[in-house]
C-alpha cells in the first residue's frame, strides 16, 4: 500500500488565450476519493487536462506536485510514470492499437535497448480479470482502442486500464457518463476498491450524485468559474443534486 499526496496549489491556466482555471487548490491523499462537481464550462475538464499536460493549455501560475515531484515540469508520459492517470471525458479512438498493446507498452519499463516489444507476461491475464470485474466483453480487448465502441464501453475501457496500470492517483473525468446503472455500480465499486487494494487516490469529476453513492467520496468540491467555491463531506453532493449550482455561482 502506497501513501502520498497529489497537491494542487493556486493553479491558474489558460486555453486559447482565455483564463479558465483561476486559482484551484486541493490536496488528494492516497486512499482518498475526492469528487469535483460543477456546472458545464466551469473548468473541470480543463483541470484534468492541465494536470496530465495536454498540449494547448498554458499554466499561468501555481504548482502541482505528486509526492513532492513537480509534475508541471514533466512531459505527459513522465507524469504517467510518476503515477498519474487520466480517465478522459471523451476517450479518443486509436486505430491500429489494441488495449493489450497499449497497456503492454505502458507497463514495460523504459529500456532503450530495443526490448520494448517484449510483452510483460501478466498484462493479458490482468486485462481479462479487470474486464470481468466490470462486465466489459473480453472480445473488446483485442479491438483497436475505443474504435466503434459505445460511450459506456469506452468508460469501462478506461476503468480496465486503471485496474491494470495501478496508478498512484487517478483523475477520472465523468467516468460515469454513458454508463447504465449496472455498469455505473460496477465501475464505482471497482474504483472504490482500488483505494484499499493499493491505496489509489481519486479525483473524480462528475455531475451526478448517483456515482457517488457507490464511489463514496471522502471530500466533495464544487467548482464554478475556474475556482473551488465550496468543499465539504459527501453530504455536499446530495445538496448539489437537490438544489443545483445556483447557490454557488
Ligand atoms: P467542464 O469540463 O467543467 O464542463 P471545460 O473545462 O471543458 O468545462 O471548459 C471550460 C471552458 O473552457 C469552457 O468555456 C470551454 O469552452 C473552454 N475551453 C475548454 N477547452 C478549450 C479549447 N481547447 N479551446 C477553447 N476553449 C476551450
Ligand atoms: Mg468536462
Amino acid at each position: 500500500m502506497t501513501t502520498g499526496e497529489l497537491c494542487i496549489e493556486g493553479l491558474r491556466a489558460e486555453v486559447a488565450g482565455r483564463e479558465i482555471l483561476r486559482g484551484v487548490s486541493l490536496t488528494v491523499r492516497s486512499g482518498e476519493v475526492h469528487a469535483v462537481m460543477g456546472p458545464n464550462g466551469s473548468g473541470k475538464s480543463t483541470l484534468a487536462h492541465v494536470l496530465m499536460g495536454r498540449p494547448g493549455y498554458r499554466v499561468l501560475d501555481g504548482t502541482v506536485t505528486l509526492d513532492g515531484i513537480d509534475l508541471l515540469a514533466l512531459p505527459t508520459w513522465q507524469r504517467a510514470r510518476a503515477g498519474l492517470f487520466l480517465g478522459m471525458q471523451h476517450p479518443i479512438e486509436v486505430p491500429g492499437v489494441s488495449l493489450l498493446a497499449s497497456l503492454s507498452a505502458a507497463r514495460t519499463p523504459p529500456s532503450g535497448d530495443g526490448d520494448d516489444e517484449v510483452v510483460p507476461p501478466d498484462v493479458a491475464g490482468q486485462l481479462a480479470v479487470e474486464a470481468d470485474r466490470i462486465g466489459l466483453d473480453r472480445r473488446l480487448l483485442e479491438r483497436p482502442l475505443n474504435v466503434d465502441l459505445s460511450g459506456g464501453e469506452r468508460k469501462r475501457n478506461e476503468t480496465v486500464q486503471l485496474g491494470v496500470l495501478r496508478p498512484r492517483f487517478a483523475v477520472l473525468d465523468e467516468i460515469d457518463s454513458g454508463l447504465d446503472v449496472d455498469a455505473l455500480a460496477a465501475v464505482g465499486r471497482r474504483v472504490r476498491e482500488a483505494t484499499t487494494e493499493w491505496g489509489l487516490g481519486v479525483l473524480a469529476v462528475t455531475h451526478f450524485a448517483r456515482l457517488l453513492e457507490v464511489l463514496v467520496p471522502d471530500v466533495v468540491h464544487v467548482m464554478t468559474d475556474g475556482k473551488v467555491v465550496a468543499t465539504g463531506g459527501r453530504e455536499l453532493a446530495g445538496l448539489v443534486d437537490q438544489a443545483g449550482y445556483a447557490a454557488y455561482r
